[in-house]
Order: C-alpha cells, then sequence, then structure tokens
C-alpha cells in the first residue's frame, strides 16, 4: 500500500527490474499499443519510442495503416502482427470525431478485456463504459471533459493545488480506475483514495508530444508490471507515479544535454535509457 506524498527515485526503483539471464522478450513484457491517427502519426511514434526505451520485451503496435508506416520507419523492431499482450496503451493522437467506427470498435474492445489499460487523449470519452483495469492520463482540459462525461461537477484547474488533487481521487472513484493528472505537479489518485504528487518534471516539458511520450513510458511499465505479478497483481499507481517520475526526470536530463535549454518530445524519449540505469 502506498501512503499518499511525494514519489521519489527509490520509489521508482521497486518499479523496474533489471533483465536476468532466465528472461526472454516475453517474460519482461509485451505491451500493445493503438494510438495515433492520419491527422497525428506522430503520437503514435512518440509513445512507442519511449514505450522501447523505458525498457520492455516487445511492442506491439496495431493503429491505423498510415501511423503503422511511421512508426516502423523509426522503430523497424516494432512488430504490427496481432497476439498476446500484457496492457495496452490507447488514445494518443487519436481523436473521437474522426475515429472510424472499426477503429472505436478495436478500442471498445480492449477496455472490455482483461488487461490493464492506460487511457489518454482521444480514447478518454470511452473510459467510463471500461471494464478492463484502467489508467486514464489527462490533462486538466481533458479532466475536465472526462469529469462532465461521468456527471461530476465542474472545479477550476486553476484553484489550489489541494483542491485539484480531491478531483482527481473524486474521479478515480466515479471511473473505478486509476487518474494521472498531467501537469507541472503530476497527480495519481486511485479509487481506494490513495494519492501521491509527483513533481520531476522540468516547464520544458511544456511542448508537444510529451504527453505521448508519457503514454509509452507508463504502457510499458504496466505490461511489465503485468509480466511479473499478473493482472490482478500490477500496481497500476505505482507503475502511474513512476512513469510520471521517469518522464519528468528524462525532461530534466533533455533539457540539462542542450545546456538548460528547449527540447522536444523525442528529446524526452531518448533521454530514457539513462534516467533508467540511474535508478536500477
Ligand atoms: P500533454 O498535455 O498530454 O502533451 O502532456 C504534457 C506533459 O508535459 C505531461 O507529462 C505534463 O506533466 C508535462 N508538463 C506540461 N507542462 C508542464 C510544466 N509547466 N511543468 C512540468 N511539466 C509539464
Ligand atoms: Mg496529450
Amino acid at each position: 500500500m502506498i501512503s499518499a506524498g511525494a514519489w521519489s527515485g527509490q520509489d521508482v526503483a521497486g518499479t523496474l527490474r533489471m533483465p536476468t539471464d532466465a528472461d526472454h522478450k516475453y517474460s519482461r513484457g509485451v505491451v500493445g499499443v493503438r494510438t495515433g491517427s492520419d491527422l497525428f502519426p506522430g503520437a503514435a511514434v512518440l509513445g512507442v519510442e519511449a514505450a522501447w526505451r523505458t525498457g520492455i520485451g516487445m511492442v506491439r503496435y496495431l493503429g491505423p495503416a498510415g501511423a503503422a508506416a511511421a512508426v516502423l520507419a523509426r522503430r523497424p523492431e516494432t512488430v504490427t502482427a496481432p497476439g498476446a499482450v500484457q496492457a495496452w496503451l490507447i488514445g494518443s493522437g487519436t481523436d473521437a470525431a474522426t475515429r472510424t467506427a472499426a477503429e472505436t470498435m478495436a478500442l471498445r474492445d480492449v477496455l472490455t478485456g482483461e488487461q490493464p489499460v492506460v487511457v489518454d487523449a482521444g480514447a478518454l470519452d470511452l473510459a467510463p463504459a471500461a471494464t478492463a483495469p484502467l489508467v486514464v492520463t489527462p490533462h486538466d482540459g481533458e479532466h475536465a471533459r472526462l469529469r462532465a462525461a461521468l456527471g461530476l461537477a465542474e472545479f477550476d484547474a486553476a484553484d489550489d493545488a489541494a483542491a485539484r488533487a480531491e478531483a482527481a481521487t473524486q474521479t478515480a472513484a466515479a471511473l473505478g480506475g486509476v487518474v494521472l493528472l498531467k501537469g507541472a505537479e503530476t497527480i495519481v489518485a486511485a479509487p481506494d483514495g490513495t494519492l501521491v504528487r509527483v513533481r520531476a518534471g522540468t516547464p520544458w516539458l511544456a511542448t508537444a508530444g510529451t504527453g505521448d511520450v508519457l503514454g509509452g513510458v507508463l504502457g510499458a511499465l504496466v505490461a511489465g508490471a503485468v509480466a511479473a505479478d499478473g493482472p490482478a497483481g500490477a500496481d497500476l499507481v505505482r507503475a502511474a507515479a513512476s512513469a510520471a517520475w521517469l518522464h519528468g526526470q528524462a525532461g530534466v536530463l533533455a533539457a540539462r544535454d542542450v545546456g538548460g535549454g528547449p527540447i522536444t518530445a523525442l528529446d524526452v524519449a531518448e533521454a530514457l535509457p539513462r534516467v533508467v540505469a540511474a535508478v536500477l
């Protein structure tokens, strides 16, 4: 059980596992990814890149063909054939208004399956109907829309941090899933009232695509946790808080690499292995 409070590198160390001689790609976890669209193919590339860079046995990318081509151009090791996965990442770079009916059905299948699902961006509208174990990853604007879909009261995200955390806890309870509320302070809230605050980043992370990178990190951590502990044993709060911490630290490292200056989302993904190696 995690107590309320701040998440640190030591906490993250307990989430990551150094591969051993006994490992093979399947034992290290397989994450299935349905992200990206013709409008936002880059979101698929960023999430897949981040999942690989977090340390995972396999990434299966099962999104639209155009985005798949972009993913393979960057990461030919990505598997595009369907097959077993231990966790899903869906929604980054998708948009409910332009999604095809077939893609919506595929997302619904994932959300009513057995494996835990990380739900971002355009798939958040489908989260209230989910039965699979969930972690949703809204920013404040997406959180407001999700709350409206759940019939929860409006609240002002510009309010104090305590109100924001309370709202996230309320959303988690209504949803029956873990909420990772992104921002300068990231809040991880669970339906049972568990609350973790993560402050590990830099304001340079306020740039397009960093949320897609976070999704990839989290998808990889959840798949790794399920591979180690099974779907019921996987600690989604731990995975979510650790993903936010690794992502924030990767942002700090990437900014340091350029003398404390601007970074892109891909820089953050590329900095991940050094952060992972440092905490293992
Ligand atoms: P998204 O809005 O989905 O692209 O996600 C943005 C990512 O950048 C999240 O992981 C946020 O926590 C992070 N982020 C955004 N703005 C800031 C900020 N001002 N300081 C630190 N992290 C931020
Ligand atoms: Mg986003």
